[in-house]
């Protein structure tokens, strides 16, 4: 379940989830994670092979990645609305497992329309990559955004290319931009994932891609730091050391509070650091901090700075 900015959004120093979901939807909403099933262009072949190289998306996904079937998203959504136990709560139908944009138009209509007949359901947060949106699945996208509430989330990790390159996404900066693009005026929120402390990058370059970011008319940005997890291309990078990660929350916080200040404030927040849902199938960093407790202590470092999101913009 997720609980991304983990705690009380008044007076916060960063424009949290929270504070949004009251501004726009009234009161509180919370997301509930469904692997429909898809694949990934950049895994299947079609784009490339063998994905992004820190991605297992076992270790992340609801139901430890891969339902194989996956259970119908109907049951999904019971299954995790039990397990949030919040009376009369309501809930976005988040897919997030591999590429949730992934498949032929009425497919991908079946799968959005049976999350929002649940009437608790009063949205759609979609994950997917900036290369994987047609014209119709934007139009598809759209049109729940009429009456729904609509967030696209593209991956997109960094703003330079060599480090795309580097990681192998399969796309450039420019196609994120396009992608961003083609989305806005349509009705639909769009957030971008990024991870800090990838390889080859630097603190500057991960403030330039603020920058950039900046530029782009976001509505939300989701940050992770750099996990290194088992089976995955970045396992072999790591262990011939030639990838690091932030070995403790107190080393990761401050470059996560440099990138908020440099972040335009009107930008949500969705998440501050990366989780995982198997923990067994991480190798490093190991540390982990609950949602409160790290957004507590990024309060309590920008407190301590004098500064908020968009401080240094
Ligand atoms: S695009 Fe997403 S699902 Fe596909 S390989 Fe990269 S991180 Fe994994």
């Amino acid at each position: 379940m997720n609980a991304p900015d983990g705690g009380k959004p008044e007076a916060s120093r960063y424009y949290r989830l929270s504070r949004f979901f009251r501004e726009k939807l009234g009161g509180p909403v919370y997301k509930i994670p469904l692997d429909a099933g898809f694949s990934c262009p950049n895994r299947d072949g079609s784009l490339g092979r063998g994905g992004c190289i820190y991605c297992h998306n076992p270790a992340f996904s609801p139901g430890g990645g891969g339902f194989d079937p996956p259970l119908p998203v109907a049951e999904q959504l019971r299954g995790g609305k039990k397990k949030q136990a919040r009376g009369g709560a309501r809930y976005l139908a988040y897919f997030q497992a591999y590429t949730n944009t992934y498949a032929p138009v009425a497919r991908l209509k079946a799968l959005y329309d049976e999350a929002l007949r649940d009437p608790e359901v009063v949205g759609l947060s979609v994950s997917t990559r900036p290369d994987c949106v047609p014209d119709a699945v934007l139009g598809l996208l759209e049109n729940y955004a009429r009456s729904r509430h609509v967030w696209v989330e593209y991956g997109l990790q960094s703003a330079h290319d060599r480090t795309l390159a580097r990681i192998n996404r399969g796309h450039t900066f420019a196609q994120f931009r396009e992608a961003v693009r083609r989305t806005r005026g349509r009705g639909i929120y769009i957030c971008a994932h990024v991870i800090l402390g990838l390889p080859g990058e630097t603190e500057a370059m991960m403030l330039e891609t603020m920058d950039r970011l900046n530029q782009c008319g976001l509505d939300g940005v989701k940050f992770h730091h750099l996990q290194v997890i088992k089976g995955t291309p970045l396992a072999e990078a790591y262990r011939a050391g030639k990838a690091s990660v932030y070995e403790s929350a107190a080393a990761y916080i401050p470059v996560l509070c440099d990138c908020l200040e440099r972040l335009d404030p009107g930008i949500t927040i969705h998440r501050l650091a990366a989780s995982v849902t198997d923990p067994g199938l991480l190798i490093a960093p190991r540390w982990s901090e609950s949602a409160g407790r790290l957004a507590a202590a990024v309060e309590a470092e920008l407190a301590r700075r004098g500064t908020r999101q968009g401080y240094q913009r």
